[in-house]
């Protein structure tokens, strides 16, 4: 098998599997018991979110572990909002997002808050430009994403970060779940409020999330009851989930740079591979790009056709995100990307983990040439 399909979700690394398992099978207490069993859970959890924060450089934070990215963003978006909505009603966030910011976003429409979505076609420094005008005193929220997960264009989250700097009132808030293990995220440096993030996209399980919070932000909770994880997360705990995700955080983030030049010299052969095919647009007009993403179109063959046709190859890639693949419309990011209609419904994404290899790569480049063939002599018949 040829999966190329990682920004969808990774293998499991068997360490974080094992890592799983142990806490499961020896330290299964509620870390919320008096007792010392509990207690042994308890400074697992402990642990595992000290990890968390040292891995990421956060240090004035904390950690909710969640089930996932999707439950982090509402989280992060809603509960701010919720808890400042008397200093104000205004969210700034970009047309790209993942659809638990984009959706949440809109539902905050509903209940009154005004949302700026800005124009990401522009350079950096338009959107830093754009951003900064479109900040009142209303402002409450700035959500942008980190790394987009159709595209793979790389957000500038360190300049925005200084550029709030100067606005105490609004909360800075990055969905991080394409950048995480991926490349480098300081969330010191980058001045970031609220981080959040899925392990399975880093060879992590799934259902294992985090936000990573300022320990002095108000949050209203989503979910409400025993008061769990700092009382924004009720529930009994996932111990051995969140274990895991420190596991899985320190085996992406330790190897990090050596991961990432292995990885863009996947993403060089290939797309040098794929500029020299007749009718192949890569979509890389972009000034920073992650090397994890690839997106690219074949004309005149609907991206969801060319998925199908490769995976008679044992090849695995992906038509738009996973989440929006089943929908037959053109990709909302793409064309809020300023990429054409035509362009964005043939367009598809390929997308390396650390374990991606260049024998897979070509194979992969093979297994396209062949099907675009076959499919071409097809169309004229
Ligand atoms: N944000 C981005 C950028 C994503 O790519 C995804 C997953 N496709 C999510 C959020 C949601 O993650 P999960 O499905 O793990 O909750």
């Amino acid at each position: 098998m040829i999966y190329l399909d990682n920004s969808a979700t990774t293998s499991v690394d068997p360490e974080v599997l094992t890592a799983f398992t142990k806490v499961n099978q020896n330290f299964w207490g509620n870390p919320s018991s008096l007792h010392a069993f509990g207690a042994r859970a308890e400074q697992l959890l402990i642990q595992a979110e000290k990890q968390t924060l040292s891995l990421l450089n956060a240090k004035q934070h904390k950690v909710i572990f969640t089930s996932g990215a999707t439950e982090s963003n509402n989280l992060a978006i809603r509960g701010v909002c919720h808890a400042y909505k008397n200093r104000g009603c205004h969210i700034i966030t970009t047309p790209v997002e993942h659809a638990s910011v984009y959706e949440t976003a809109e539902d905050l429409e509903q209940e009154g808050f005004r949302v700026t979505f800005i124009d990401v076609k522009k350079s950096k420094t338009e959107i830093l430009k754009q951003i900064e005008e479109a900040i009142c005193e209303d402002t409450i929220l700035i959500s942008c994403m980190h790394v987009n997960n159709e595209m793979g264009m790389i957000f500038p989250i360190y300049e925005i970060g200084q550029l709030i700097k100067k606005y105490p009132k609004i909360k800075f808030h990055v969905d991080a779940v394409q950048s995480v293990g991926k490349i480098p995220v300081d969330m010191d440096k980058m001045n970031i409020d609220l981080l959040s993030f899925s392990a399975h996209k880093f060879h992590g399980l799934k259902g294992c999330g985090a936000l990573v919070m300022n320990q002095y932000l108000k949050l209203v909770p989503e979910i409400t009851g025993g008061h769990q994880m700092y009382g924004l997360r009720s529930g009994t705990i996932n111990v051995a989930g969140a274990v895991a995700l420190a596991k899985a955080l320190r085996l992406a983030i330790e190897p990090l740079n050596a991961n990432y030049n292995h990885v863009k010299s996947l993403y060089d052969y290939t797309v040098k591979e794929l500029k020299a095919m007749d009718g192949v647009t890569v979509n890389d007009c972009y000034p920073e790009l992650t090397p994890y993403i690839i997106n690219f179109a074949v004309e005149n063959i609907k991206g969801e056709t060319l998925v199908h046709a490769l995976e008679e190859h044992d090849v695995y890639i992906s038509a738009k995100s996973a989440c929006s693949s089943k929908s037959a419309q053109a990709s909302r990011i793409l064309l809020a990307l300023g990429v054409s209609e035509e362009v964005a419904l043939d367009s598809v994404r390929l997308s390396f983990a650390n374990t991606s290899t260049l024998e897979e790569a070509t194979q992969f480049i093979n297994a396209l040439k062949l099907v675009v063939v076959q499919m071409r002599k097809e169309m004229m018949k």
